[in-house]
Parts: C-alpha cells; structure tokens; sequence
C-alpha cells in the first residue's frame, strides 16, 4: 500500500488541468488578473449554489473575516464571542479592527459552539458572535441566531470548512448576517492561489464590501472611507469558477467516505463528531479522538497512513492571545480535543481499497 496522506490535493487537480488552464489563457488574454470577469462569474455561481443572494470574493478567508468585521460596524472596544477550538484566523478577524475576541468552549460530543455557553460571555460590549461550521460540520444556527437576536447581537458564519454542507436541508452561508468562506487550496473549494468570500442576503453589507475590498471606492479614484486591497485575483477566480462545477461530486463522496469510516470502524477507542440529524457535513476534515493519541499516530504512521492535527493548540492558550489573560482549564472540552484529535486521510480521491485500509489498521489497533 501506497503512503496515504491526510490531504493530497494532486489527484484532483490531474483530473482538471486542462479546464483549469484553458480558463487561465482566458484570463490572460483579457488581462483580467485583479477582480474582472471571471471572479464576477465566479461570484455569481458560488450565490447561486449557496442559495444567497450575493456573493463577494476576496483575497482570503481571513480578510473575509476581518471585512465581516468593518462592514458591520466593529471595532475597537467591542467584544465578539469565538469557539476557542477552530483555526487561529477566526480570532484574527476580530482582532485585525481592534476588537476583543471572547473565547467560548464547545459541546463536548458536538465540538461546535455551544449556545448556552455563548450567552454566558455576553457582555455590554459585545457586538457579534462567529460561529464555526467546523471540520465542514453545520453548528446549530438556530439555537446561535436565537440567543442573538435576544442580545441584539450579529452572528457571522465562519464557514471556511463548509462549502456545500447543508443545515436542516439549505447549504449554508444564508442564515448569519454574513458567512466568510476561505478558498485556500486545500478547502474542499480551495484555488489555484489563495482566495476566499463573503455570503448575504443584505445588499447594502454586499455593496459595503465590495467598496471595501476596493480602497474604499465605488467610482475609481473617488474613496469614500478608508479601504483596503482585498480584492481576489482573475486567475483564482477563474480557477474556482471551474472547480465550482465539482463541488457537489467532490463533496458526496467524501461523504460516501465518511460514511464507511462511521460505519465501520469499530474500535472502541476511538471517537468521532457526534452528528445532529439537521447536520449534513461535507468532512473537510474526518477527526477522530482517542486518549493515546500519539499512539494511534504513531501506529497508523507504520502502517503507511499519515494523519494530521486540527487543532493542537487552542485559541486561548496561543502565544498571541497570552495578553488575554486566559489559562489552561478554561476550556476544558476544546483543550480535551487538542490533546486527543487526529485527522483522518479524507479526499475525493482516495480510493476505496485506501479507506478499506485504513478502516483496518484503525479497528486492528
Ligand atoms: C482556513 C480557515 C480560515 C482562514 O482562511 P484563509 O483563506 O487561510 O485565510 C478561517 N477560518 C477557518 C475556520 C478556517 O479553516
């Protein structure tokens, strides 16, 4: 058996070359490299198939974030309450305009924001609350939004993980104020470069941000607030455009993967994301915990299969966010999970016979 990798993205992306480049030669004959065209259709395609009325692409998912952030009016002083199990860049968007992220633990079966934990961090200053559709999971946007709308609160959708992953039946990007995708290559929409987006339903948060990603400018070389250059590329544009069109292919079968790996792997040790029956994952990432975690890596490693870590450090105990003061037991459920997760190979294109092998060395451990 071949070494098997968590993530390889080179199978798909052998499958598409000569869509992906013949979409490039278009970009460079038109010379439509920053914004244009392509990242138009591209927009209007990824809208569509989240079911929002805009989309808006950018340079990355943590612009995204950071661009939710100003077009909705935070900054600093504010508060804005975070899972402290997700990516570090969720925290960074809070923080790139000043405001404070305010950590919160997730659901120990879930691993996603807990909502009765959520209004426990509520404060006078806290403006919004970004949930994460993590590992391509849907959190409970119900029970969030709920406990928002209470508070007066924004909620935003991180759904970096989860494009295509569909809540109580409707793909998600639609229910927040606003969701940030990142389409960094190795998302299960990821570019040939470095990319991501906004969602909503509200045309003037859409119009926001289009001026805001653009200096600041709605009629060239007039800005009427202070901007950024946020814009995303012709060629990623173009390169998603194509891959768009595989999204749903791609997504079921991981699914279909995921699948087996629920299905079969039995052994006790070893425990999955405990899945709600509104909540329809795309498996970004597969993880599993167990509490000899190194063991299990190291055991499956000299079998040929090499998983990975998502996360091994919360939020709350980085290094950049020491000044907040937070110590180790705050979170007790998303330090259990740093300690304990691995991230099973999960790609489109790993063959049955791959997933029958490692579904083995699992149960075998
Ligand atoms: C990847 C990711 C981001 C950041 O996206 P980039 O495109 O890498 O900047 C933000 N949040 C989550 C949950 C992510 O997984």
């Amino acid at each position: 058996m071949n070494k098997i990798p968590c993530l390889d993205l080179k199978g798909q992306h052998a499958q598409i070359k000569k869509e992906i480049f013949e979409a490039f030669e278009k970009v460079y004959e038109n010379t439509a490299f920053s914004g244009g065209p392509f990242v138009e259709e591209f927009e209007k395609g990824f809208a569509a198939y989240c079911g929002t009325k805009y989309a808006v692409g950018v340079n990355n998912g943590t612009t995204a974030l950071q661009l939710a952030m100003l077009a909705l009016g935070i900054g600093p002083g504010d508060e804005v309450i975070v899972p402290a199990n997700t990516f570090i860049a969720t925290a960074w968007g809070v923080s790139h305009v000043g405001a404070t992220p305010v950590f919160v633990d997730c659901h120990p079966d879930t691993w996603e924001i807990d909502a009765a934990k959520v209004e426990e961090k509520i404060t006078a200053n806290t403006k919004a609350v970004i949930g994460v559709h993590l590992y391509g999971q849907p959190f409970d946007m119900d029970a969030v939004n709920a406990i928002c709308q209470k508070h007066n609160l924004f909620m935003i959708e991180d759904a970096a993980q989860a494009q295509g992953a569909r809540y109580k039946g409707a793909n998600v990007g639609g229910v927040g104020a606003m969701a940030t995708f990142s389409f960094y290559p190795g998302k299960n929409l990821g570019a040939c470069g470095e990319a991501g987006g906004l969602t909503t339903n509200n045309e003037a948060y859409a119009k926001h941000l289009q001026s805001l990603r653009n200096h600041g400018s709605v009629v060239r070389y007039y800005h009427d607030e202070i901007g950024y250059n946020m814009r995303m590329g012709g060629l990623e544009g173009a390169s998603l455009g194509v891959k768009l069109k595989y999204l749903e292919g791609w997504n079921n079968r991981r699914r279909e993967i995921a699948k087996r790996y629920h299905a079969e792997i039995n052994n006790p040790k070893v425990k999955m994301q405990a899945q709600p029956e509104w909540a329809d994952s795309i498996y970004h990432l597969f993880v599993v915990t167990t509490e000899d975690r190194d063991g299990l890596m190291q055991y499956l490693n000299s079998h040929n299969i090499f998983p990975a870590l998502h996360y091994p450090v919360p939020c709350h105990l980085q290094k950049a966010y020491a000044h907040l003061g937070y110590k180790q037991g705050d979170f007790p459920h998303s330090e259990y999970l740093a300690a304990h997760c691995l991230s099973l190979p999960m790609y489109a294109e790993l063959t049955d016979e791959e997933v029958g092998h490692v579904i083995e060395a699992i149960n075998n451990y």
